[in-house]
């Protein structure tokens, strides 16, 4: 991931190791990427993030990688599709105890919640783990079945884990 920390839309890119889908064609490279204030003017397209088209928002991304002059023969053969998530945080919101649903409430036999805004202990949201683990721990429970999903990773305890963040932390 690269993050452009001077762009007015706070942008950053993700790329993948290509090919990244199965049947790619040779040739053909993928790449995505967000903005975090998508009401602010950009900086090479003088538009808010929310207001451009795909064609745009490549033009601002090419300007930020010091490659403006390129873009017209590199906007000849991309394609970029915008997609807005406006609740995309709400997974971070604050919660207290309680205020997630376990996912079999007591007393359930037949409904379950999983994904995102179930409560897991220990467990981290925004990921593809806390969705298979609640999935997982929905089935095991409504079936009967005397298993549990693979314990959730504590690098918070793992004493060089948290030494490497350290060093991250301090750019050291
Ligand atoms: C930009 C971005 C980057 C991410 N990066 C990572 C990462 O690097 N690592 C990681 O682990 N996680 C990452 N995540 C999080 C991860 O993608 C999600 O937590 C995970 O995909 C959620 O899975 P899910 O099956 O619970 O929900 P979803 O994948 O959201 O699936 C829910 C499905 O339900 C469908 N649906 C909704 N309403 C209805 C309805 N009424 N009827 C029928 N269908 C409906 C939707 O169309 C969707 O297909 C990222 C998420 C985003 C947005």
């Amino acid at each position: 991931m690269i993050t452009f920390p001077q762009s007015s839309w706070l942008a950053s890119i993700v790329l993948p190791h290509q090919p990244h889908f199965v049947g790619q064609p040779d040739g053909v490279n993928v790449l995505w990427g967000y903005g975090l204030f998508v009401d602010k003017s950009g900086d090479f397209v003088k538009k808010p993030m929310s207001a451009c088209t795909g064609r745009e928002i490549m033009t601002e991304i090419l300007g930020h990688l010091g490659l403006a002059a390129q873009t017209r023969g590199i906007l000849a053969h991309a394609t970029c599709i915008p997609c807005m998530m406006p609740f995309i945080t709400s997974q971070f919101l604050a919660r207290a105890h309680g205020d997630r649903p376990k996912v079999v409430p007591e007393g359930w036999t037949n409904l379950a919640f999983s994904g995102q805004f179930c409560e897991l202990p220990d467990d981290v949201v925004f990921t593809v783990e806390y969705s298979v683990r609640s999935a997982q721990t929905a089935v095991y429970a409504l079936l009967g079945l005397n298993l549990t999903p693979p314990p959730v990773y504590k690098g918070q305890y793992d004493p060089r884990v948290l030494y490497q963040a350290f060093k991250t932390l301090h750019d050291l």
